[in-house]
């Protein structure tokens, strides 16, 4: 029919999006699924009232297009749906008889449901479904109605154009909160399990990430590197933009190598990784950090250990796996395909010099002495920021 075209529903969380924010969240969100589509086809997005509506090129395959939609937080679902270019309702019920004959194995029970976001449209969304609902019973056996528990519902969404669709056929979507919408983090990035899946749950919340990670050449490789890039790169496909900043940590790293007891070598390490993820976050206008702590895991992350992070940094300090067990942990890093590029055989930072007993139950103000007695460490702090590889996603 010439009247009408094949295109995607995308539906969102609207809880979220009310308010006088509502058009800044629904743009970010936006801006997310334009992301995730550039490079996988002759795609275009654009707003519905309350909606956004994907359509493509004759030679795009829009199957390749749900998977990049449906992992993108806020988003409830996705649907192929009809669109009507003219919303009369002769046309509505031409259009829904089609859609009816090729998707609904009868005999079945169905009802129809209207949705009516444009108050201009001359009929109420109850009389609409009446009048459809009429129409496909005189021309197609085996419909009967069921209102409360059909086999197959109908869907008819009247805004600035019709749109026509199954319930049975969307797809669901992550839920959580539209990337961005809760403000900035900053996430220490390793090139480790915990940090990705540490990251993807903070962004699950709406938080916007920029990721920080600490590179140590030559005793850390192009190849560890390489690896954190890529997990910054699947992390984005969650979380709408994101920029990574690598943060050359080698001359910090040795200072605090030559300065501390070696026991206590990996507190300090993560403090410095702290201080500096803070400047970043300044710079950012982000407003807490991300860690993938995971309490008692290792020596440097028992109760004791994150006390002596204490006043490392002002901001809030959000550690979202912290009563996670490892396995929890994996489970979810191998949902969201961060757990193989995870598993790559190369070093982080942390696990050079690494002593053969890192203390468990280190002191804070033992820490705080050892980090007073270091001079000349904000001026190196201040040119590895100044220093970092800024990368995009
Ligand atoms: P992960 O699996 O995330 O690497 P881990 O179990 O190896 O964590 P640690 O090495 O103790 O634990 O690191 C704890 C947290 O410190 C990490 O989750 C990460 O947030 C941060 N971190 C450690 N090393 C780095 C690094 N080189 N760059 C950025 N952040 C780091
Ligand atoms: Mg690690």
């Amino acid at each position: 029919m010439e009247n009408t075209k094949e295109v995607l529903i995308i539906k969102y969380g609207e809880i979220a999006l009310r308010g006088k924010n509502r058009y800044i969240y629904e743009n970010m969100l936006l801006d997310a699924v334009r992301k995730n589509l550039a490079g996988h086809g002759d795609f275009w997005v654009h707003k519905e009232q309350g909606r956004f509506v994907v359509e493509w090129s004759h030679d795009a395959d829009f199957s390749r297009a749900i998977p990049q939609v449906t992992c993108i937080f806020g988003i409830t679902s996705v649907c192929v749906a009809v669109k009507l270019l003219d919303h009369s309702m002769e046309s509505i019920q031409a259009a829904a008889l089609e859609y009816t004959q090729a998707h609904c194995v009868r005999p079945a029970t169905f009802r129809v449901a209207t949705k009516r976001a444009n108050k201009q449209y001359p009929m109420r969304s109850d009389e609409a479904s009446g009048k459809i609902g009429e129409y496909l019973l005189n021309n197609l056996d085996g419909l009967k109605v069921n209102l409360t528990a059909p086999q197959f519902t109908l869907k008819i969404e009247i805004r600035n154009f019709a749109y026509i669709y199954s319930a049975d056929v969307e797809v669901k979507g992550p839920g959580g909160l539209p990337p961005g919408s809760a403000g900035k983090g900053v996430l220490l990035l390793s090139g480790g399990i915990d940090s990705p899946v540490a990251g993807y749950l903070a962004a699950k919340r709406g938080i916007g990430i920029t990721a920080v990670y600490f590179h140590s050449p030559p005793y850390t490789s192009e190849r560890a590197k390489e690896k954190v890039v890529d997990l910054a790169k699947r992390l984005a496909h969650f979380s709408g933009k994101l920029r990574l900043l690598v943060v050359p940590f080698t001359d910090i790293q040795l200072k605090l190598v030559d300065r501390t007891p070696p026991e206590k070598i990996t507190i300090m390490l993560k403090r410095t990784m702290l201080k500096i993820a803070e400047k970043v976050a300044e710079k950012e206008k982000a407003l807490a950090l991300i860690t993938g702590d995971s309490v008692g895991q290792v020596a440097s992350q028992t109760l004791h250990s994150l006390h002596a992070m204490t006043g490392a940094a002002d901001l809030p300090i959000l550690r979202p796996l912290a009563c996670f067990d490892k396995h929890e942990i994996v489970t979810i890093a191998q949902k969201i395909e961060t757990f193989d590029i995870s598993i790559r055989p190369y070093d982080d930072c942390c696990t050079l010099f690494l002593p053969k007993h890192p203390e468990t139950k280190p002191k804070l103000s033992i820490i705080q002495s050892i980090e007073g007695s270091i001079d000349g460490m904000d001026e190196l702090i201040e040119r590895a920021i100044t220093n970092a590889e800024i990368i995009n996603f």
